[in-house]
């Protein structure tokens, strides 16, 4: 057959073997496991990776579940924490303590959310806090770790659990799984890249020593830098600096503390200029401080971080700038962007493991033939855009809801200017209690009340058909509910003896 006849890809080029490399290596050699595709990865251990990214969101064990891949597999291989959400400190003010966990609050009735019941309760004088009904939250709170039951007898227990895991540990275990199923592996810099003269399609990769990889689709994923889709291809770079005003992080890791139990969340403390973060794994943890470099000197930012490490230090700081937005285009002729290449916000929610996952569903959902009929790329750039755009606007509303009054860095936060698509969120919750859903959503109405309880964001008043509940009973079933949950944590084992069940060897 020729070209014409059998237009099917025959060959995957990844550029870059970081987190986001591996991981589309081994999606793509399982998806396509039966049929005739030759796929290269190319990376060079010279150059490294980012090595950050430890923390994810639950979707990253629907991930490698789909490789056929455990949870204690996966825990074990890279040295993996659980995770049950995340905790914000003194992001609200000094002192001020909230955790978005992954899961729901209490039990919807006849359609109507749960919060309106407790909004009804809270005015009336109930103090128990949207938090006491979460066994996600309560479970972190404690300190306490077990596995979802597979079929909750009510939605009190439906909580949700990721990973912490080495970054580093997980891109190897990747490769692993990769190269077992047939991926080949070039260790090599990369050079240039070759564009075919008449359609200005990649054509081959050129590395260091002379030698020419070519492709049909080449997935780039050559980190910020963006070696094919923006050096050699030229997409551009839609900037969103106005609204995420973090550009630079100092990361470094730390001796896990004798005795000290890893949290089984992410802790991000709010600081001058932007915040720290806190990961603990088993044989470690990871630190950072992300911030405004405009607001913050880099000596500063380090007076601010080292001081309050997980442990003593194990590595220098390491400075990593970096510019919020994304690419304006995420595929461009035979070109796709996946990870950082693709566009970058910032790591507060965790999202950018779960941006390169559906980076990867969607490719595989879209794969293309040698045509790349533009219909394909149009739907893949849109999809992508939209759904950055609505991570970004729940990330902004963190920084946009702050109390803090201590620094300029935080009131221009407060005062910025935000999206549109932002607004319409902010507005119906203060007006109706409800949430705005668009397309491609990557957080449900459960995590935008989180965000807007722990920033003590209410609406003016509750669904009018709450009322007609009788109040005795209303407050008799929240006090039941949390009496479940309350019981429910008391009877569950602590994290690290989860941990320690991981590894037989080490209980
Ligand atoms: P990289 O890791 O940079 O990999 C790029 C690859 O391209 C490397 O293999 C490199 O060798 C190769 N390469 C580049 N140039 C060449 C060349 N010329 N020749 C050959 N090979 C080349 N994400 C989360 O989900 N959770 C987090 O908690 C989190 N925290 C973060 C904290 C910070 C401060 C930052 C900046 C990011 C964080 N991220 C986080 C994002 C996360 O680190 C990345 O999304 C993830 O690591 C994927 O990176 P990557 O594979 O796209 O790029």
């Amino acid at each position: 057959m020729d070209e014409i006849d059998d237009p099917r890809i025959r060959s995957v080029v990844i550029v870059g073997g970081g987190t986001a490399g591996w991981m589309t290596a081994a999606a793509l050699v399982q998806h396509f496991r039966t049929t005739p595709l030759k796929i290269t990865v190319v990376e060079s251990s010279d150059i490294g990776t980012i090595g950050v990214g430890e923390a994810t969101i639950p979707t990253i064990r629907r991930f490698y579940g789909q490789l056929g891949l455990r949870d204690d597999d996966v825990m074990r291989a890279t040295q993996a924490t659980c995770k049950l959400g995340i905790r914000f400190i003194d992001w609200s003010g000094p002192g001020s303590d909230f955790i978005h966990p992954f899961g729901l609050y209490g039990q919807d009735v006849k359609g109507i959310g749960f919060h309106h019941y407790w909004l009804k309760q809270h005015r009336a004088g109930e103090t128990a806090p949207l938090a006491a009904y979460s066994l996600g939250a309560a479970l972190a709170a404690g300190g306490k770790f077990t596995l979802p039951s597979p079929n909750p007898p009510s939605s009190l227990s439906v909580f949700d659990w990721a990973l912490h895991l080495d970054a580093g540990l997980f891109a190897q275990h990747l490769r692993a799984y990769a190269e077992a199923g047939g991926c080949a592996r070039i260790d090599a810099r990369i050079r240039s890249v070759e564009l075919r003269p008449d359609d200005g399609f990649v054509r081959a990769l050129t590395l260091d020593d002379g030698r020419e990889v070519e492709g049909d689709l080449f997935v780039d994923c050559s980190g910020f830098k963006g070696l094919v889709i923006g050096e050699a291809l030229g997409v551009g770079f839609e900037d969103w600096g106005r609204w995420l005003p973090c550009d630079a992080a100092y990361a470094v890791q730390s001796e896990n503390r004798p005795g000290d139990a890893p949290a089984p969340f992410t802790r991000v403390t709010a600081r001058s200029a932007g915040w720290q973060w806190g990961i603990p794994l088993r044989h470690r943890a990871g630190n950072g401080l992300v911030f405004s470099s405009a607001h913050l000197s880099d000596d500063q930012a380090l007076a601010e971080l080292m001081p309050h490490l997980l442990g003593d230090p194990l590595t220098e700081p390491r400075r990593i700038p970096f510019r919020p937005g994304r690419r304006t285009q995420a595929w461009a002729k035979n070109c796709v962007a996946i990870g950082l290449s693709a566009g970058f916000l910032e790591p507060l929610e965790s999202t950018s493991i779960a941006l390169i996952e559906t980076g990867i569903e969607r490719l595989k959902a879209l794969f293309p033939d040698r045509r790349f009929a533009q219909p394909i790329l149009d739907e893949f750039n849109d999809q992508t855009a939209r759904e950055m755009e609505r991570v970004r606007d729940f990330i902004i509303l963190h920084y946009k809801l702050n109390r803090r009054t201590d620094t300029d860095f935080w009131r221009d936060c407060r005062a910025m200017a935000i999206p549109e698509t932002l607004e319409r969120k902010i507005a119906l919750w203060t007006a109706r209690g409800q949430f705005v859903r668009y397309r491609w959503e990557m957080f449900h109405p459960a995590s935008w009340l989180a965000i807007y309880d722990g920033f003590g964001l209410y609406p003016d008043g509750h669904d009018p058909a709450v009322d007609a509940m009788d109040p005795a009973y209303l407050a008799r079933s929240l006090a039941e509910m949390r009496a479940n949950i309350a019981d429910l944590v008391a009877r569950t084992p602590n994290h690290a003896q989860f941990l320690a069940g991981l590894d037989p060897a080490a209980s």
